[in-house]
């Protein structure tokens, strides 16, 4: 089932409400989410990401805009009506119902037409609960199940009706980090096998990236870009974006175009093409570094972690927006611990330039 949001606003009313303040959570969203992807909606707190899902589930009411399931305008239609699957962060179970029977109450308050004889809201409870894999714990209750086996019992009991949509907000974040790495690869496999559109909602750039087909970056109720994970890493919009995506972050220099050349401070890192001269952000990503005696861009060496497969090489510049840049290199290259400085060349496309003032990225080309 596609989904569409056209116009899709929602203001809150500010606090003093004598002076008709606003708080635009939604700001005139435009998107259509293809029919049987996983969508992460992302963004940092507060940027509307429950909003946009509560008004896609009907839980809240649009200021203005529509939304569409398929050829359906569900905008005016009540939750119930829009066959939707509703998960939370505390999963929201019913503590004295035995799981069987929390995954059977969806099925309980079918009526007319749709009301099922009691085998097959038997069978269905069962094929939910198989796609979570929790049938052993079926006549358990939520008090004796740990915060993934939970979870699972509450995306069973939002697939048991096999909604149109499924609306997941923060569903992992109240579970330690081992378990929210196997939960979200679970959650993966079960969008695959039943193909259910699926909205996802986290703060966390990491699990919206690993298991997303398509990610929608936001900030303060505005969209910043829409994409696959790596498109959108590869090629961010601005420099919020850039910075976002990506652990270790995107480092952030202040730097300058003059004469088709780039500037981090003194040194010339590059040549550079279809950007006039003006005073830039210069992002390089954490990879696009490579250690080279006769490289451009000289940093002040502050460690050296080898990790395994690769280095992270920590090292200062008086251009740097943060305290450290942070690079990740190659086990194959040699970074001399005894020197007080680092020299790097740049990889070419893992350097973005931005606005100074806008933040929006220019498109030239490093040379
Ligand atoms: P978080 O990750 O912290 O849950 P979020 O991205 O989901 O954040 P929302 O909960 O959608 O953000 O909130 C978006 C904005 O709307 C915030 O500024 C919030 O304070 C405001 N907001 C949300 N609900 C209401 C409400 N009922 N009344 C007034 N303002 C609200």
């Amino acid at each position: 089932m596609k989904v569409v949001l056209q116009n899709l606003t929602k203001k809150f009313p500010g606090r003093d409400r004598k002076k008709q303040e606003y708080v635009i959570a939604v700001n005139d969203f435009n998107f259509e989410i293809p029919d049987g992807k996983l969508i992460g909606l992302l963004g940092p707190s507060g940027c509307g990401k429950s909003t946009t899902l509560n008004l896609i589930s009907g839980l809240l009411k649009p200021t203005s805009g529509r939304i569409f399931f398929g050829e359906d305008d569900v905008t005016d239609l009540p939750p119930e009506n829009r066959g939707i699957g509703l998960v939370f962060q505390n999963y929201a179970l019913y503590p004295h119902l035995t799981v069987k029977k929390n995954i059977l109450f969806p099925l309980e308050n079918l009526k007319g037409k749709d009301k099922l004889s009691k085998s097959e809201m038997l069978e269905k409870a069962y094929a939910a609960a198989r796609l979570v894999q929790i049938e052993e714990l079926m006549d358990r209750k939520p008090g004796e199940l740990s915060g993934g086996q939970q979870q699972r019992v509450a995306i069973a009991r939002a697939l048991v009706k096999m909604p149109r949509v499924l609306l997941l907000d923060e569903p992992l974040s109240n579970l330690d980090a081992r378990l929210r790495l196997q939960t979200r690869e679970e959650i993966r496999r079960i969008q695959r096998e039943t193909k259910i559109t699926t909205i996802f909602v986290t703060h966390d750039q990491e699990e919206a990236m690993s298991i997303s087909d398509m990610i929608v970056v936001m900030k303060a109720g505005i969209v910043q870009q829409i994409g696959r994970p790596q498109e959108v890493y590869d090629n961010p919009a601005n420099l919020f974006v850039a910075r976002f995506l990506g652990t270790p972050p995107i480092n952030v220099f202040e730097g300058q175009v003059r004469n088709h050349k780039l500037y981090i401070g003194e040194d010339e890192v590059s040549g550079i093409r279809g950007v006039e001269n003006q005073k830039v952000w210069v992002g390089i990503r954490p990879e696009g570094f490579v250690p080279d005696e006769n490289g451009p861009l000289c940093c002040r060496l502050s460690g050296v972690e080898v990790m395994g497969r690769d280095i992270s090489v920590v090292s200062t510049h008086e251009s740097s927006c943060s305290p450290a840049v942070r690079s990740i290199i190659s086990t194959e290259n040699r970074v001399d611990t005894e020197k007080e400085t680092v020299r790097f060349s740049l990889k070419p496309g893992k350097v973005f330039i931005f606005h100074r003032e806008t933040e929006e990225r220019i498109m030239g080309e490093l040379i």
